[in-house]
């Protein structure tokens, strides 16, 4: 008799749930201008201020992921 049972790993798997990005606003220094913009995630990246579309990200003291 030989009847080897595969070993399948069945339960217990815990898919990781995406975490999904905060929907806070993150802060940006536009390049130009240099004018402090709080984007949020879903917005453009774009100065409120001249318009200016290179926005450099600032840094925070917490690390929302990385
Ligand atoms: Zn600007």
């Amino acid at each position: 008799m030989n009847s080897q049972q595969g070993t399948q790993p069945n339960g217990g798997g815990q898919q990781p749930l995406y975490m999904q990005p905060p929907r806070e606003a993150m802060e940006y220094l536009c390049a130009d201008c240099g004018a402090k913009n709080e984007i949020k995630p879903r917005e453009p990246i774009r100065c409120r201020e001249c318009g200016h579309r290179i926005m450099y990200k600032k840094r925070t003291k917490r690390s929302a992921y990385l």
